[in-house]
């Protein structure tokens, strides 16, 4: 099995960035037992891309080629490659509804050539793109090599070809392997700072393989191994997870791709029948608002409303959140508060502001009180105080310390 790269793009013939697509698609090539002998960089010019996939074509089993899927003028890589494959592009439905979708709500207008990030090749398959508009493409030819076509964005990319193109690899060229993916979610650490920390095991991976990605608020970590069977994958995922889980254990929430923290936060107030109150001056009630649809008849939430004294102290936050915890049944009474010196802002107010922000929470007498600093725009302020409040929602109920001030 012989696989070979193509970049394309005349940004990075001529230097102007550095192309890390093709690495990261080599390593993972070698860490899968793919060879891959020649590998190449062509610019976004019609003919010299033709050229060079009709010699790939020749000599390799899978031509990736990368880049150029977009909607501007030199984007060509689909057509290029439908050409030479003599098959037309076609609508990837999915795809196509996303990019429309998206034009109506923003209303930005439409061009014509913005649907041809939603097309793949006739006869293969789309690749779902989880973060920007452009598909990738997938075709097995029985006359030639397949192709793989994928987006030049790196954020685009990696989590496609980690998501989605390990899995074709495996079901297509590693025959009598299986690959099965394990995913770690982290609330309350940075993607730099945990690399840092997993930096001697992301040195030393070979299989499983690991790939952390920053999201707004947390991080993720894909653990992909492959072995004879699923249950000798998932252990390799599984002993490598409790190997990172030492370093990075007390960040850990959730596993799954399908998964969030507030999710995570109410299974922990369903498993102890927990019932919650939610006094909140702060994030304009998103918090109830996220957990409530998600309320059973073993753990339910309410939102109160907080008496409205100024707090600029520990000890008033953690009075107020006492005065609510015994006038209510709950078990569990939650305050978020904004400081009586921050400034009023509006929501869609884009400069940064530094906005100290009081958590107090009571269960069975016991209290905790804390403030936090946030320091940008009010609406990712807000976010920032939904996630740090559902975080010490979720450690209250599992009996877990509060997260060290950040
Ligand atoms: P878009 O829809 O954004 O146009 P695309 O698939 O057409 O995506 P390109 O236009 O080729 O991709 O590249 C878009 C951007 O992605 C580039 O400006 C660059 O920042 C980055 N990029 C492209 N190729 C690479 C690469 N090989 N390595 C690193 N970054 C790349
Ligand atoms: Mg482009």
């Amino acid at each position: 099995m012989i696989a070979e790269i193509i970049s394309i793009g005349t940004e990075l013939l001529l230097g102007q960035i550095t192309d890390t697509n093709r690495p990261y698609i080599a390593q993972k090539l070698s860490q899968f037992g793919i060879d891959s002998y020649h590998q190449s960089i062509v610019g976004d010019n019609y003919e010299r891309m033709l050229a060079e996939i009709t010699v790939a074509n020749r000599r390799s089993d899978l031509v990736i080629m990368i880049g150029g899927l977009g909607p501007t003028e030199d984007d060509l890589t689909k057509s290029v490659a439908a050409d030479f494959l003599q098959q037309p592009l076609v609508d990837d439905a999915d795809a196509l509804n996303k990019v429309v979708d998206w034009h109506q709500t923003t209303g930005v207008p439409m061009a014509e050539s913005n649907k041809l990030q939603a097309k793949y090749i006739n006869g293969g398959q789309a690749i779902k793109n989880d973060v920007g508009f452009a598909v990738g493409s997938y075709y097995q030819n029985p006359d030639g090599a397949d192709f793989l076509l994928l987006p030049g964005p790196p954020w685009e990319l990696e989590p496609m070809v980690d998501k989605y193109v390990l899995p074709l690899f495996q079901a297509n060229y590693l025959q009598n392997q299986v690959m099965r993916s394990l995913v770690l979610r982290y609330y309350g650490i940075g993607e730099s700072r945990l690399e840092t920390e997993l930096r001697p095991l992301i040195d030393a991976q070979t299989n499983p393989t690991i790939a952390t990605y920053a999201k707004k608020h947390e991080v993720t970590v894909r653990l992909t191994s492959q072995a004879e069977t699923e249950a000798e994958a998932d252990a390799l995922n599984e002993a490598l997870a409790t190997k990172i889980n030492e370093v990075g254990g007390e960040y850990l929430y959730g596993y799954d791709d399908d998964n969030s923290l507030a999710a995570v936060t109410n299974q922990a107030i369903q498993d102890h029948d927990f019932t919650v109150s939610v006094a909140d001056n702060f994030t304009g009630g998103r918090v109830f608002a996220t957990l409530n649809p998600l309320a059973s008849e073993a753990g339910t939430y309410q939102a109160v409303t907080l008496p409205q004294i100024p707090v600029t102290d520990t000890k008033t936050a953690t009075v107020l959140n006492e005065t609510v915890a015994a006038e209510q049944a709950s078990d569990i009474v939650l305050s978020i508060t904004p400081d009586a010196d921050n400034s009023e802002l509006a929501i869609d107010d884009t400069a940064y502001h530094t906005e100290k922000v009081w958590f107090s929470i009571t269960l069975a007498d016991h209290t905790q009180t804390f403030e936090r600093t946030l320091a940008r725009d009010h609406a990712s302020n807000t976010e920032s105080a939904q996630f740090i409040a559902l975080d010490i929602l979720r450690r209250t109920a599992l009996n877990l310390p509060l997260l060290e001030r950040k």
